[in-house]
């Protein structure tokens, strides 16, 4: 509820809220002598009572884990509510109608939450009534469809609301709630034609409770057909002050304890698979109700898996492996971390919902898709790697340049080098190649090994390409073998030239292991990861151009050289080597034209 409890009714609720009353809900207590009672903790495992009230007092203590507290930390223990969820509780056990502070959001001053509770509690049973009725079929026959019996459905208190304007409206003001009472719970709502209205007709009805199992608003599927329905499939309650959707979790007051417990929880998609995840032995997962889930989810969820001061257990989302799921995967490396490295995903290959999956296959089904859950970060690498065909080193070079980024936005360091690691088996690529590009992504781009080079010359930036595509793709290099031996001219990349030449096969780690010198060495790893420069896919008809390119400057190069030799010499004098020399020349200038017209792709 909205605003603060005052602080005379906290002290009244707790005055007037015996421990040992509340503690008897729970626990067995024995006299213990000198006043005292005791019983089994319920926050350890323990075969003989260390737990003790005191009830003159107000306290418990258990000598076995050191917990201890008032009757208010008692129940925010061990229900895992908020202080003020547990006072309204507490006063809703003891029929007292609290006052809040000023300056709060107003419910107005007829209202409280336990006239809300009551409302949506009362319809909920006449709701669960409905479905037991002739009227019904076609609801219960739904269910049936999906897998779930008569006691599926009496254990999650699934109801149907009938196919009339205002029966469960006159049902409830038959119970003696007023208008204000019965719009403002979202039960009901003003009709075109004046008056009040229910709210969902003829769907089937989950009521959903808040963590405590008080119910606070209902999900309705819809059963009509959409031209008799034009509403949404799901239509969720309205925000409620006692409904709030983004703090709300369906199934919560089921799993809250096997949560807990097991530290772990699972995040379906809705009513039905939780139902179906619960019956399978999933009894740990829950769903959001008509949106996504958010920071007051994560803010529950903590408060339920957190120990003492750290967060410990898994987080496990099962997504149908399609572009929506992958695309949420991907925001894991811009949120919050801290939460996401506890998170798991667990996808169904075949796109089924628990739902459909029990169905199909069975309880075990269920319960193994939550097993092969895997890491968050595991799962978004993988989706980004599955858009490359990676049995090409093509594909492998392009799948590592996009996916080296994401591993630098780990902020735990520590899981980085996991990562890396992984990724490499995961790509059929080196280590030091992936940790390079790993390292090189977070780095900005000045930080070159071979910063010497002038990457504004045409020259160099060729030359680098096509040292590229020889560590890259070494398949693809075909032209390799018939560089001039002055093809490259920046020292550097002449010296790596010679090294690959010099390997009787091509290897990148043999290179690595080979190569002497720190610049040539991370010259290697860095022209390795460095995505070559093209606008579309890197083709075999861009490798012949660049590869022709390159001669073609090498060539020219060479030309000019001959030339000048030959303005040296005297073709009267040498003849002999004249003629030889510029037999050459003619030689060359063919090549030339060769390689230029390969470069142009007009051949
Ligand atoms: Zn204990």
């Amino acid at each position: 509820m909205a605003g603060r409890i005052k602080d005379e009714d906290v002290t009244y609720i707790r005055d007037h809220s015996p421990i040992d009353d509340v503690v008897a809900d729970y626990v067995q207590l024995k006299n213990a002598g000198g006043g005292q009672k005791k019983g089994l903790c319920p926050f350890h495992d323990e075969k003989s009572p260390s737990f003790h009230v005191t009830p003159s007092k107000g306290y418990f203590h258990c000598f076995g884990c050191q917990v201890g507290g008032d009757v208010i930390a008692f129940i925010m223990k061990l229900e895992h509510l908020t202080f003020t969820e547990t006072v309204e509780r507490l006063a809703d056990r003891i029929g007292y109608t609290l006052r809040y502070e000023a300056g709060g959001v107003s419910t107005g001053p007829s209202i409280n939450r336990s006239r809300l509770v009551a409302a949506n509690t009362a319809a909920s049973n006449f709701y669960q009534e409905q479905l037991q009725l002739p009227a019904a079929q076609h609801g219960r026959d739904f269910l049936t469809k999906r897998g779930f019996d008569r006691d599926a459905a009496k254990n999650f208190n699934v109801g149907y609301a009938p196919d009339e304007w205002d029966g469960l409206y006159k049902e409830l003001k038959g119970k003696g709630f007023t208008d204000e009472e019965l719009n403002l719970a979202g039960l009901v709502k003003e009709g075109s034609k004046g008056g009040m209205i229910d709210r969902y007709r003829n769907r089937l009805i989950w009521p959903v409770k808040d963590i405590s199992g008080d119910v606070v608003g209902f999900g309705a599927r819809k059963l009509a057909s959409d031209e008799v329905d034009t509403g949404p499939k799901y239509l969720n309650s309205p925000e409620t002050p006692v409904y709030k959707k983004n703090a709300i979790l369906y199934g919560l007051d089921m799993a809250k304890k096997e949560i807990a417990k097991s530290r772990q929880v699972v995040i379906v998609e809705g009513y039905t698979d939780v139902m179906a995840a619960h019956l399978a032995g999933v009894t740990t997962a829950v769903a959001t109700c008509g949106t996504a889930f958010g920071d007051e989810h994560i803010r529950i969820i903590r408060r339920l898996l957190m120990d003492a001061d750290a967060f410990r257990g898994e987080v496990i989302f099962t997504f149908d492996g399609d572009a929506a799921g992958q695309k949420a995967a991907l925001r894991a490396f811009e949120d919050d971390q801290k939460f996401v490295a506890q998170t798991f995903v667990a996808v169904e290959p075949n796109g089924m919902d628990p739902c459909e999956l029990r169905q199909a296959h069975g309880d075990d089904a269920v319960r193994n898709l939550v097993a092969r859950r895997v890491p968050l970060f595991e799962f978004a690498i993988k989706s980004v790697i599955a858009n490359y065909d990676i049995t090409a080193a093509e594909g492998r070079v392009n799948a590592l340049n996009q996916v080296a980024p994401l591993i630098g936005r780990i902020r735990d360091a520590s899981l980085r080098p996991e990562y890396v690691r992984l990724l490499a088996g995961w790509l059929g690529m080196e280590v030091d190649i992936v940790s390079t590009a790993v390292k090189r992504s977070g780095k900005p781009a000045d930080a070159q090994s071979d910063k010497r080079v002038n990457l504004t010359d045409p020259v160099m930036v060729l030359e680098r390409e096509v040292l590229k595509v020889k560590l890259q793709l070494p398949t693809m290099a075909h032209s390799w073998v018939d560089l001039e031996p002055a093809a490259f001219s920046f020292p550097l990349y002449a010296e790596l030239r010679t090294l690959i030449d010099n390997q009787k096969e091509f290897s990148t780690q043999d290179l690595l292991e080979k190569c002497e010198g720190e610049d040539l060495k991370s010259l290697i790893t860095e022209l390795t990861v460095e995505p070559i420069r093209t606008d579309g896919e890197v083709s075999d008809r861009y490798i012949t151009s660049i590869f022709a390119r390159l001669r073609e400057v090498a060539l020219s190069r060479s030309i000019a050289e001959i030339k000048s030799t030959l303005q040296r010499l005297n073709p009267v004098e040498n003849d002999a080597q004249y003629q030889e020399i510029f037999g050459q020349l003619v030689g060359m200038e063919a090549a030339r034209r060769v390689q230029k017209e390969l470069a142009l792709g007009e051949s």
